[in-house]
């Protein structure tokens, strides 16, 4: 299959794997994994095992991302950490307002949107989530969610800023459920960020712009989502956990 776009698969751990754990399956991702070139890898450990892990896969085709991050630089925001700390373990990618993050830490537009620029500002590629709930959908709400979600959690960024952004599109309601979206549904919310990317940044911009499929992603259904014309790789969660999972889902989107 051939896209003008590289595809770009992600891992997302969430809160999940001990340094341990972490470092055992990225051992065995490196082995699995090496031959691949055609597109863009990459895992999202919790922070505490982002150092390890790091170290890892120096010289490897893996690339490490964070699962959040401070809107602020530094300072008295406990618990928090900024982008230049995830500099210093060769973070290059960061998830920006996981649905996860919009429902339970209450993660709104703004905020994303701030996070989004300080991310920029320090060089990290943000994947930015968007999404409708079920109920949305239902009531024939998806476009105007996902416009909104997508203006809001964009505003401020330079059409420059917008082509190095990752669109994750992540249906709330195929997260973690088993349920994946069919194809075509994939499809066309994908078309139509696009088109919402065209507006705020142009239509060669937008053309540029890799928009992950994100929820309940597997081997068995990754080549069929990947070979929709929008459809630019996949965030994993669940399947992202063990080798052969991720493994698969990495070969049939080859
Ligand atoms: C996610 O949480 O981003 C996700 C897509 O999870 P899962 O693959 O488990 O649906």
């Amino acid at each position: 299959m051939t896209k003008d776009r590289k595809l770009i698969i992600a891992g997302n751990w969430k809160m999940n794997k001990t340094v341990g754990e972490a470092l055992d399956l990225v051992t065995g991702l490196k082995r699995e994994l090496a031959n691949v070139k055609e597109l863009d890898l990459l895992v999202a450990p919790p922070f505490t095992a982002l150092s390890e892990v790091s170290k890892a896969i120096l010289d490897s085709n893996i690339r490490l991302g964070a699962q959040n991050m401070s809107e602020h630089n530094f300072g008295a925001h406990t618990g928090e950490i900024c982008a230049s700390m995830l500099k210093e373990f060769s973070v290059r990618y960061v998830i920006l307002g996981h649905s996860e993050r919009r429902q339970y830490q209450k993660e709104a537009n703004d905020l994303i949107a701030r996070k989004a620029q300080a991310a920029h500002a320090a060089s990290l590629k943000p994947i930015v989530c968007i999404g409708e709930l079920l109920e949305e959908r239902n009531a024939g709400h998806t476009e105007r969610v996902l416009e909104t979600q997508l203006r809001g959690s964009l505003a401020g960024l330079t059409p420059e800023q917008i082509e190095e952004t990752i669109v994750a599109y992540e249906p709330v309601w195929a997260i973690g459920t088993g349920v994946t979206a069919k194809t075509d549904q994939a499809q066309s919310a994908h078309a139509f960020v696009r088109q919402i990317l065209a507006s705020l940044a142009g239509e060669a911009v937008a053309k540029r712009v890799r928009i992950q499929y994100g929820g309940s992603v597997k081997g068995g259904n990754a080549r069929e989502l990947m070979s929709q014309p929008d459809v630019d790789g996949a965030l994993v969660g669940g399947a992202a956990l063990e080798l052969r999972s991720f493994t698969e889902i990495v070969k049939n989107s080859i």
